[in-house]
């Protein structure tokens, strides 16, 4: 029998006139994200997208892989079964028997996208609950809090059935939504950041400092290892490896150690801006979060921000308290490799005495013994690109 993987979609159902754009944009990335051995069909009909491998058997690999993808809400194993009631009856007794025979309730749910169907949807759901009832005694129905709904959709071609629906990542689909840097530590905070506003459909690329030999190829392939994870969701995503250890010595042979966080950051944020001018990206993206360390206090925050020049900061976490970031984290499979305990060039150079009330005007006065430009452009001539 026919099977194949049917796809629902959420937000961009609203989107009135700008619909279209945006489906093709997700039909494009589940494109993308199919297996690169792939052979089959993908199609659209009627706010439902259809994958139909020729095999079968990698529907399941399919179905993981579209899990991923931002814009789908619900993602499922379809069979097609011929679009009349006997067929539909015998065909979802012999295709959903290893589900219905672990389950105890159920309920059968209808649609009739194809309206000259002969019969109503509670029509479907009466008659097909009432042979699957049958044919599956130990069942009872429950149609408030059955353990399994089983749906019958009525279309074209096909009455196609399922049930068990996977969850999908939501959101909207990657490259509906323009451009961004994230600045992508080792931590646990910035690939969560990168991963809410990728869900917003963001296409990202990213920079991370490396201090060598301050830090070392595994703290690298650490940054790496996290940048391979997002792009599980944001595909090709581009990391910047940005030299940055003679800027840090240079911050710290000039300026006043409880100044060091701060000049860095406000150093890293100016990089990273002319980074995403160059690439097309349209904002920045941190993972900070207020009051989470010194150099994220309301003040610290604001004197970072005021190294950029042009473009908005997106700190997606910045009300969120570290366990909630830790849940996303995991969910998202990045906490495991954000723990490793590598070390990260913000952490050796930390002062033992940040100042967490910084003053612009002090701040701007001991980068006046820095030759900031020429830090920056040495940077920028460094990068090393890496795409994941
Ligand atoms: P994270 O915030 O990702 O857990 P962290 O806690 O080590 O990492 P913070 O010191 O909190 O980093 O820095 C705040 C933000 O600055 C990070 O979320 C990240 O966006 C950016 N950042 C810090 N260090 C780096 C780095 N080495 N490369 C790129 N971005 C960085
Ligand atoms: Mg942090």
């Amino acid at each position: 029998m026919k099977q194949l993987v049917l796809i629902k979609y959420g937000e961009i159902i609203l989107k009135g006139l700008n619909r279209p754009f945006f489906e093709e944009a997700l039909v494009k990335n589940i494109k993308d994200a199919l297996p690169k051995d792939f052979h089959g069909t993908v199609h659209r009909a009627q706010a439902t997208i259809y994958v139909e491998p020729e095999d079968p058997a990698t529907i399941d690999e399919i179905i993981r892989r579209m899990t991923k993808v931002f814009g789908i809400t619900s993602v499922t194993r379809a069979y097609c079964l011929p679009k009349d009631l006997a067929g539909m009856q015998k065909g979802a007794a012999e295709v959903l028997a290893p589900v219905l025979n672990q389950i105890h309730s159920f309920k059968v749910e209808a649609k009739r996208a194809d309206k000259k169907f002969p019969m109503t949807s509670p029509e479907i759901c009466r008659e097909v609950g009432g042979y699957l009832h049958d044919a599956f005694p130990h069942l009872t129905v429950d149609v408030n809090h059955p353990e399994e709904t089983v749906m019958v959709e009525v279309r074209e071609e096909y009455a196609y059935v399922y049930c068990g629906r996977v969850k999908g990542a939501g959101g909207m689909p990657i490259g509906s939504n323009s451009k961004a840097t994230l600045l992508l530590s080792g931590g646990i905070d910035s690939p969560v950041a990168g991963y809410m506003t990728a869900k917003r459909g963001v296409k990202l690329n990213a920079v991370h400092f490396f201090s060598y030999p301050y830090t070392g190829e595994r703290a690298k392939e650490k940054v790496l290892t996290l940048g391979k994870i997002l792009a599980e969701y944001a595909p090709r995503l581009d990391v910047h490896v940005v030299p940055f250890t003679e800027a840090q010595l240079a911050i710290k042979k000039y300026c006043p150690p409880e100044q060091l966080t701060i000049i860095m950051r406000r150093l890293m944020m100016q990089i990273a801006e002319q980074v995403a001018l160059k690439t097309g990206a349209k904002a920045l993206i941190t993972g900070e979060s207020i009051g989470q360390v010194a150099s994220q206090t309301v003040e610290a925050l604001t004197v970072t921000n005021q190294a950029v020049k042009t473009l908005p900061v997106f700190r997606p976490v910045i009300g969120m308290d570290k366990e909630e970031i830790v849940t996303i984290a995991r969910q998202i499979g990045t906490f495991e490799t954000s723990i490793l305990p590598y070390e990260d060039c913000c952490t050796i150079f930390t002062p033992k005495h940040p100042n967490t009330k910084p003053k612009l005007e002090r701040i701007l006065e001991s980068e006046q013994k820095l030759d900031t430009e020429k830090l920056i452009s040495d940077a920028i001539a460094g990068i090393e690109i890496i795409r994941l």
